[in-house]
């Protein structure tokens, strides 16, 4: 096996782009190494991309956020300005594995690892976050939800390796929020996850939202549904119902030991309720 730790992306594309066999891209290697441990992959190259300077900073634009795909989860956490625009967001970075997890893992990580109950994901697609990707002759800007395309699958071609995932600016008036059901308290894989993101007018109508679950398909759902249940409302109780009925009728989970059918389908309507309060107050709305 080769181990490449290079300095530019366009080495760390020309290295995946010319590699002979398997190769990998290593970023935090919370899911990589534990597979390969595992005995599932045995990688003919691993590029590190921790040593890219530009993969390792979380930058404000003029567009919003761009999130290096070598950032670890715990920096999201300790950036002041990213937390109060993206709260949602943070927080399912933040509930990834545990304080060692975090202190290593990477958002791009976890969305490329495509995992159903992965927990940044619901977040990510809810913010309307794309993923920046550099290949072997261009750059291409995807929406995070095409990303995954499978359990373990992703839609990155060969020599392809994402630089950055980017969220947008945020409008006034808005908030986001993520949640998760796990039978413990951490350390555990989401049964069901639900991310939401609002923005209010002045009034406190909802005018724009974005509903996303995890964990009851075999990739993260955006469930238009969802979102046009609430629009145009101040999540009074109706407007919840409808919002819960959206979330349940899109799931199409799995049955086994850790949630059965019934049981996903009806705590995602529970978890899209709970966010979108959660949402609406960060908004500045009262419920
Ligand atoms: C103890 C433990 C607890 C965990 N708990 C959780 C949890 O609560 N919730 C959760 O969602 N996950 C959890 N995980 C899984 C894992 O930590 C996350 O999925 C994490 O975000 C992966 O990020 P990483 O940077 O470590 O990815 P890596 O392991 O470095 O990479 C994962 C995959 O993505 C590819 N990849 C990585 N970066 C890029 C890139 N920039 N471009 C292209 N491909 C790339 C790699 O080649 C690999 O196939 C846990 C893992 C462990 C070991």
């Amino acid at each position: 096996m080769e181990y490449q730790a290079p300095e530019t992306t366009k080495a760390a594309v020309a290295l995946l782009a010319n590699a002979k066999g398997s190769a990998y891209v290593l970023a935090g290697g919370s899911d990589l190494l534990v597979r390969m441990k595992g005995g599932f992959i045995a990688p003919d190259l691993i590029v590190d991309i921790k040593r890219i300077p530009a993969m390792r900073e979380i930058r404000k634009t003029l567009s919003g956020w761009a999130i290096g795909a070598a950032v670890p989860c715990a920096e999201l956490g300790e950036n002041k300005g990213l937390k109060k625009a993206w709260p949602g967001v943070v927080e399912a970075a933040n509930l990834i594995g545990s304080k060692q997890i975090q202190g290593r893992c990477t958002i791009s990580g976890n969305m490329c690892n495509a995992g159903p109950a992965a927990d940044s994901v619901p977040a990510l697609v809810a913010a309307g976050a794309m993923a920046q990707i550099a290949g072997p002759k261009t750059k291409r800007v995807v929406p995070v939800e095409q990303i995954a395309i499978g359990p373990g699958k992703n839609s990155l071609k060969k020599g392809e390796l994402v630089e950055a995932i980017i969220l947008p600016a945020r409008a006034p008036r808005s908030g986001d929020a993520y949640l998760r059901f796990i039978p413990r308290t951490e350390m555990d894989i989401a049964v069901v996850s639900a991310g939401v993101n609002l923005t209010l007018d002045a009034k406190g109508v909802v005018r724009e939202a974005r509903v996303a679950l995890g964990a009851v398909a075999p990739t993260v759902l955006l469930v238009a549904a969802a979102a046009k249940a609430i629009i145009g409302s101040k999540l009074d109780d109706a407007a919840l119902e409808r919002l819960g009925q959206a979330a349940a009728a899109a799931c199409r989970p799995i049955d086994d030991k850790r949630g059965t059918i019934e049981f996903r389908t009806e705590v995602a309507s529970v978890l899209a309720k709970r966010a979108a309060k959660i949402a609406y107050g960060r908004a500045g709305g009262k419920i």
